[in-house]
């Protein structure tokens, strides 16, 4: 039975995240066939943004601009998207796993009070609907869900889930909702952005992390050389930013960032299972190491032994010449 389902799609700093494709490509799965209605709000002309989402497999956007909503607040966003699901009265939600995604949908849940299921990982079709696959336990384990009864309500990792390919043919309708955003208690003073520029680390494909034995912030500027190289992201592990040698919005593992890129090069990183539960679901993970017996060779697909400081460079001057 067809189904209709809502996509929440996100904005950091005027550009859709490519996470709110990952949902499109989501909500089409579930959809069976029936209307996907993606929605974004935010401040001023959202226009371009919801063309996009339908370039993207969207079959129409909903937009919910307002001052109120110019930067994220928990109320203002619960407000926004709770009058969009009234509104729609969806059988299905789907939003990305981020920092909004993780704070909004279980207030959202607990508003339509419905069950919610974040950190999907993966979709398959069962005989009783879609089974969710998502970790736990830091991701040392996997448990599989279904929905039973209700709205279908998840959140998804990041680069799990591929996104539909852009088809700019593709039109819709793009609808604004008037909400009427009040009794916002949180003040937004100033948004400081710690992160470098460039590509954003939780979506990275590449990331090139590196640990205590970069040993300095300099000890980064050859990673951060090859990520160039690569197209990607630095991260880093709990021992680099708490010697202060490189910024914690860096970090990766259970109390820092979880990623999941397509290639994920470990330089001289112990494998600590504390650093593992941020990235052991790369999907090729290559480790830089001169101890053999380092556990972060237990989970590698390719393991190099030796120094950091002469192989980085030499894998990005590799590069650099397949490249010519
Ligand atoms: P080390 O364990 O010191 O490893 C350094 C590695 O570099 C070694 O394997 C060594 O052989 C290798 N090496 C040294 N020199 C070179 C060289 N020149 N070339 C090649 N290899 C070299 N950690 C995280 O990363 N993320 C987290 O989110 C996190 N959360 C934590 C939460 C809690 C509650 C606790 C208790 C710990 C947490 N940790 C976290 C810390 C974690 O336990 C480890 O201490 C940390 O991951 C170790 O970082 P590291 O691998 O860089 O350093």
């Amino acid at each position: 039975m067809s189904k209709n389902i809502l996509v929440i799609a996100e904005a950091k700093e005027g550009e859709l995240r490519n996470v709110s494709f990952e949902a499109i490509a989501l909500g089409k799965t579930l959809s069976e066939g029936g209307e996907v209605v993606a929605t974004i709000c935010g401040e001023g002309d959202l226009n371009s943004m919801a063309e996009e989402l339908i370039k993207y497999g969207a079959d129409r956007a909903v937009t919910v601009a307002n001052a109120e909503l110019k930067t994220y607040t928990p109320e203002g966003f619960t407000q926004a998207y709770k009058a969009v699901i009234d509104q729609e009265s969806p059988d299905g939600i789907v939003m990305g796993h981020t920092s909004i995604g993780k704070d909004v949908t279980p207030k959202l849940a607990s508003q339509l009070e419905t069950g919610l299921i974040s950190d999907v990982t993966e979709v398959e079709e069962g005989d009783d609907g879609f089974v969710f696959t998502r970790p736990i336990y830091s991701g040392k384990a996997f448990e599989k869900k279904v929905v039973t009864e209700g709205i279908t309500f998840v959140t998804i990792r990041p680069n799990n889930i591929a996104a539909l390919e852009k088809d700019d043919s593709r039109s819709g309708d793009v609808s604004s909702l008037d909400v009427d955003v009040q009794n916002i208690r949180t003040i937004i003073k100033e948004v400081i952005r710690k992160t470098s520029e460039g590509v954003d680390l939780s979506e990275a494909k590449v990331i090139v992390a590196g640990g205590r034995a970069v040993k300095g912030p300099e000890g980064f500027e050859p990673l951060q050389e090859l990520a160039d190289e690569l197209g990607g992201a630095v991260g880093a592990s709990r021992a680099a930013c708490d010697a202060g040698y490189c910024d914690y919005s860096l970090q990766i593992g259970q109390t820092g960032k979880v990623v999941t890129p397509d290639l994920y090069i470990a330089c001289g990183i112990s494998g600590a299972i504390q650093h593992l539960a941020g990235m052991s679901n790369s999907k090729v993970i290559v480790a830089i190491n001169k101890d053999p017996e380092s556990n972060i060779f237990s989970i590698a697909d390719y393991g190099l032994v030796g120094d950091i400081f002469e192989i980085v460079p030499k894998l990005t001057e590799e590069i650099r010449n397949m490249k010519v």
